[in-house]
């Protein structure tokens, strides 16, 4: 099998110079979407990928599409990642995807010329939801017809600003949103930073996503009564905090003995009235719940209402449980993850085969067309962060994985 080469120089300059806008210290970046710093580093990927010959071209809701036309009209196989980071975030996440979709399809096209089927690298507009806390996975939603009209007046920043009025000053025409709608996509792979410490663990530079995990994230409140702290014994007392003790830590050795891939997290508590000498009222908690499986994900999810339900019959305490979100699991396709494997054994890149514990754009583009994920080493598994890093020989080993992935996707071998 032909292996596409793929140049690490050419990775560092275009990730360091993306790096550079809105840097933050040394190793930060701050690019919030549809921001002076987001147009300028868009002209970078536009004048990357027209100095490589690729068609370039943004779509109506912001993003960055190359395009390498394929002999046969049928549908497209694209990658990419998002351009937009936390504030401030490192120089990775998102970045890295975007710049390994544009490198791996230059590379492809000066090495073996044009593909039978045509292949896209799209630089996502927004994804962190870091400027407008309900915008998260924007560009991607813009694929594929999640954005409503009035989406675009309700969604603001948190400076106030509607995301269609910003659209506008950076020359979109949010009127046009419905126009990046794609149905003629028949593959997405994203290459994105791990943002965990399973593949240093491993001492493995890659990682193939078989799925990115599903979420539920709850509100539950339990209810007691407030009474002195000095005159009610301890036998008369109908005490929350007591409920949410036993809960907090049934819930969370639940998780330890399901084991990986389970995930439980209360990341959030609030206890009323508040008072030092006051047997609390209520105390409200955020519950995180998460995992890959559909069924063992449902399965969690009733033990844990029937855990806290129990303890607080026990207790004589009240119990609500409040579904915030409840994000379904997504699978990744079996036919393009066994070609990764096959493009990581074509390298002799080492690789392990895992699940995604966070968010992705892949999880939207699901909605459209089967898809899979590459993961690279992050150190110490930080992400969110400007201490992210991935060394540039991983940032390379996960880019040749994608180019090889799509040269046997794409290319008559
Ligand atoms: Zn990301």
């Amino acid at each position: 099998m032909l292996k596409i080469a793929i140049d690490e120089k050419v990775i560092e300059d275009l990730l360091m110079s993306l790096a550079k806008i809105g840097q933050v210290g040394e190793t930060g970046v701050s690019r919030m979407a549809f921001s002076e710093e987001w147009a300028t580093a868009m002209d970078i990927c536009r004048a990357f990928g027209e100095e490589a010959g690729l068609e370039m071209r943004m779509d109506a809701v912001g993003n960055l599409w190359a395009r390498l036309e394929g002999k046969s009209r049928g549908p497209v196989v694209a990658t990419g990642s998002h351009i937009d980071s936390q504030d401030p975030g490192g120089r990775y996440d998102g970045a890295l995807g975007a710049v390994a979709g544009l490198v791996s399809l230059a590379a492809l096209k000066a090495q073996v010329g044009q593909p039978d089927q045509t292949l896209e690298a799209v630089v996502f507009c927004e994804e962190e939801g870091s400027r407008f806390p309900t915008s998260g996975f924007w560009g991607s939603r813009g694929i594929v017809g999640k954005i409503a009209p009035e989406d675009l007046v309700t969604t603001r920043s948190f400076a106030g600003e509607p995301i269609g009025e910003v659209m506008a000053s950076v020359g979109l025409d949010p009127a046009r949103v419905g126009a990046a709608v794609r149905d003629d996509i028949s593959a997405f792979i994203e290459l994105h930073i791990e943002q965990g410490p399973i593949l240093e663990a491993a001492d493995l530079p890659v990682g193939l996503v078989s799925a990115i995990t599903g979420m539920g994230q709850f509100e539950v409140s339990i209810e007691g009564k407030d009474d002195h702290a000095g005159a009610f014994p301890m036998d008369l007392r109908r005490d929350p905090m007591a409920g949410f003790a036993e809960i907090a830590s049934s819930l969370i050795d639940h998780a330890h003995r399901l084991g990986r891939p389970a995930v439980t997290t209360i990341g959030q508590c609030t206890v009323e009235p508040g008072g030092t000498a006051v047997v609390p009222a209520r105390v409200t908690f955020s519950l995180d719940a998460r995992h890959p499986d559909p069924d063992a994900r449902e399965k969690l999810y009733s033990t844990q209402d029937n855990l806290m339900r129990e303890i607080c019959a026990r207790r004589g305490l009240g119990y609500t449980r409040k579904e915030l979100i409840n994000l379904a699991p997504c699978v990744s396709d079996a036919s393009l993850l066994s070609r990764m494997k096959a493009a990581a054994d074509d390298l002799e890149i080492p690789h392990l085969t895992m699940v995604s514990g966070a968010g992705h754009d892949a999880q939207q583009m699901a909605l459209i067309a089967p898809i899979a994920m590459l993961f690279v080493r992050s150190e110490g598994g930080r992400s969110h962060t400007p201490e992210e890093f991935s060394t540039l020989g991983d940032c390379c080993d996960g880019t040749r994985v994608l180019a090889q992935t799509l040269y046997r996707i794409a290319y008559t071998q």
